[in-house]
């Protein structure tokens, strides 16, 4: 079982930088998330385009944002459970509530903070293959989890945007032999990724194959082979693995059944206070919350995350009073006994 202070569903920008200001007040957070990876969609959907209203930012990539606030908690040492989708939440006693993943992991937290943005991110299946749920997870992934997974192996890509554009190039050092297939010519990825899936099957790293469809799984026990319809050709190639990656859908999923006041897709939370939901101790912050004037912004969630972490210091610290000390003066202290702190002023002596 993990116990902590605060548990963060959702590692999404929001949810990460709530591990910041938590870790200001002294207060120990974990993050689940459904992704094998942190950052929400700015890893999931638009890693390499640039966001402009960042403040102080006049301009950084989704990734690299997501690599900063990362490096901004480290001092915090978060735990994270990822690649596990929260499932159920309850309280246990008058301090403690209880989360439990689809893995059955169970959490243990002081004050839950939901920062789940659009929802858990399912993957779109190729649902004309007719035996596809036989070989889910006996060779059909949906998601490159562990890189080592693939090692020495034939794996088969199918999709014509980033994600399959960026696994094809990855995989094409790790697995024996990578196969990339897309139902049109052009692909709708970064150039730059473009150009190097071309360079990689100019080196014979890649087969390329388009404009081709999956038609069929072939296998007993686990993926053997898939055939492809290629310019009205069936051709059959050998596979251990098939990732076809055609995007993701948000869905609120279990989280419908938790007790939370939910409106349009979003939980209602008190944006007068705290972010608090209709639970007590729960709060919803980020995209998935909705309050009069809500806006789906990341700054907006950064805000959100700040005034929410204030609430649950006073929570776990009844009675006590919160002063408000800026980082310029008072410094950070993280939790692996880290110190950042500004150069002391130098203060000229008035004769
Ligand atoms: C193409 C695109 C461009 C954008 N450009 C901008 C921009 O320029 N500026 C801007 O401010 N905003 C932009 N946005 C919006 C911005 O990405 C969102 O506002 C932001 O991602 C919200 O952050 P979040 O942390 O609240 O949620 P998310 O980023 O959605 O993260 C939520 C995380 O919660 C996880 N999760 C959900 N439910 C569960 C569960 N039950 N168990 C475990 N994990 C769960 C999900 O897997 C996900 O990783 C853009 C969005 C898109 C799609």
């Amino acid at each position: 079982m993990i116990t902590t202070d605060l548990l963060i569903i959702g590692a999404g920008p929001t949810g990460l930088f709530a591990v910041f200001e938590a870790g200001l007040l002294k207060i120990k957070c974990h993050i689940i998330d459904a992704l094998p990876q942190p950052g929400g969609q700015l890893s999931e959907l638009y890693p390499k385009k640039p966001i402009f209203d960042i403040p102080g930012f006049p301009s950084i990539n989704a990734g690299e944002l997501v690599d900063n606030l990362m490096e901004q908690i480290k001092q915090f040492q978060p735990g994270f459970t990822l690649g596990e989708t929260a499932v159920s939440l309850h309280k246990v006693d008058e301090d403690y509530f209880e989360v439990v993943t689809n893995k059955g992991t169970v959490h243990r937290a002081r004050a839950i903070a939901i920062a789940g943005g659009l929802g858990t991110f399912e993957p779109r299946k190729p649902e004309h293959l007719e035996n596809l749920s036989q070989f889910e997870e006996h060779g059909v992934e949906y998601f490159v989890k562990d890189p080592e997974h693939f090692r020495g192996k034939n794996v088969v890509i199918a999709g014509g945007g980033d994600s399959a554009l960026d696994w094809s190039i990855f995989l094409a050092n790790i697995a024996q032999k990578v196969t990339l297939i897309h139902r049109r010519n052009e692909f709708r990825g970064a150039l730059d990724s473009v150009e190097k899936v071309q360079a990689l099957k100019d080196q014979g790293k890649i087969n390329l194959i388009t404009p081709a469809e999956v038609k069929a799984l072939k296998g007993g026990t686990h993926l053997e082979g898939i055939t492809v319809e290629t310019n009205g050709e069936q051709v059959d190639i050998a596979t251990d693995f098939f990732i076809p990656l055609f995007g993701l859908t948000p869905k609120l999923g279990d989280l419908n059944n938790w007790g939370l006041d939910i409106e349009k897709n979003a939980i209602k939370v008190n944006n007068a206070l705290d972010y608090q939901t209709n639970i007590e101790g729960v709060y919803a912050i980020g995209d998935i919350n909705t309050y009069p004037g809500k806006l789906k912004l990341i700054l907006c969630g950064f805000h959100e995350a700040t005034l929410m972490c204030q609430s649950v210091y006073s929570r776990m610290n009844p009675g006590k009073k919160y002063v408000l000390k800026y980082t310029t003066v008072s410094g950070v202290d993280g939790f692996d006994g880290s110190r950042k702190e500004a150069e002391k002023a130098v203060v000229k002596k008035i004769d």
